[in-house]
């Protein structure tokens, strides 16, 4: 599959997949990102149909509200848990507070039509657990040609690093992690797919990335 991605400011990434009926946003980048996004859509000639959210924090989910005007009758879907943040509500679970939530969260007005859960299908897309930058971050693997959008469990500027642990290249996502640990676990059970590509919220699509993901891994770990 070709992959479609929108970057920002150099550093910030939204996805289209494309699916039969239509296109699959993966992310919202910042605010104000709407028109590059909807001008990407137009390019591939076809409507965004469904959003999809990777987790709350303000550069994925930035320009929601204004997409969702624009496009009021594309589904909104994130996961239970990070809906929650998306409505600005910060409380911890219980079994949460060994972390902290770090990072921008600041919430939308668009709420979504449904939550989605690890192991459902989006279209084509899997969605996969991946806590640990998040508490309810997911990631999605296409089933047909095993890209994974990773989110923020990986992130490939200055190189492929997890968030477990602040990478000197890129230290903010690893900044912006809730609980490193989990990161780091999150970021092993990905590896264990065997993706045939990453596409990272931050930084370039990585091709046959297993060798640099253990890397990262052990990196993560040290
Ligand atoms: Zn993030």
């Amino acid at each position: 599959m070709p992959i479609h991605q929108i970057t920002r400011f150099g550093l910030v990434n939204a996805y289209l997949v494309e699916e039969d009926d239509g296109l699959t946003l993966i992310d919202t980048a910042l605010p104000r990102s709407e028109k590059a996004i909807l001008a990407a859509a137009e390019r591939l000639g076809r409507p965004i149909v469904r959003i999809v959210l990777t987790h709350a924090h303000m550069d994925h989910i930035g320009a929601l509200d204004a997409l969702h005007a624009a496009l009021p009758d594309a589904e909104v879907l994130i996961s239970a848990r990070d809906a929650r943040l998306l409505a600005k509500d910060m409380t911890l679970d219980p079994g949460e507070e060994k972390g902290k939530l770090r990072g921008g969260y600041p919430g939308a007005e668009t709420r979504p039509t449904r939550t989605i859960a690890p192991g459902e299908r989006v279209g084509s897309l899997e969605v996969l657990a991946a806590p640990g930058h998040t508490p309810g971050q997911l990631a999605f693997l296409d089933t047909r040609d095993r890209t994974l959008y990773c989110a923020d469990a990986y992130a490939t500027v200055g190189g492929v690093a997890t968030t477990a642990k602040r990478y000197w290249r890129f230290p903010l996502p690893a900044s912006a992690t809730w609980h490193h640990p989990t990161a780091l676990e999150t970021a092993t059970a990905l590896r264990e797919l065997g993706p045939a590509r990453l596409a990272p919220g931050h930084g370039k699509v990585v091709e046959a990335p297993g060798a640099a993901m253990v890397k990262a891994i052990a990196r993560g770990s040290a």
